[in-house]
């Protein structure tokens, strides 16, 4: 895992979830879009919302752990956990390359 394979994975994971995030918006606040037969019930409606609502949240926040992995990329500091300073570990960082604290402080 070298700096430049984390910095493509990371930068197509953050186009990936803007794109999720503007379809979620888009999904939220264009009220004349048709309401689907599936959804005719008012109750599920708002559940639907909801659901979407979250969804939206934890893209978010994926998208700032991602902007923080580019930061540390770009400060040199990438491999190292934020908690401890020691190696991070490459294993760790090739299956969630925004990780910012190794194993041990992760929990
Ligand atoms: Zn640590």
């Amino acid at each position: 895992m070298d700096l430049e394979s984390a910095k493509a994975a990371l930068l197509s994971k953050q186009q990936e979830l803007m794109s999720r995030v503007e379809r979620t918006h888009k999904h939220i606040y264009e009220k004349d879009e048709p309401v689907s037969a599936k959804f005719s019930e008012q109750a599920t409606q708002m559940e639907n919302a909801e659901l979407v609502l979250a969804l939206d949240e934890e893209g978010r926040m994926e998208l700032n752990q991602i902007q923080h992995a580019l930061a540390r990329i770009e400060n040199g500091n990438y491999f190292d956990c934020i908690t401890c300073g020691k190696p991070i570990g490459e294993k760790r960082l090739e299956a969630i390359p925004f990780a910012e604290k190794c194993i041990n402080c992760a929990d």
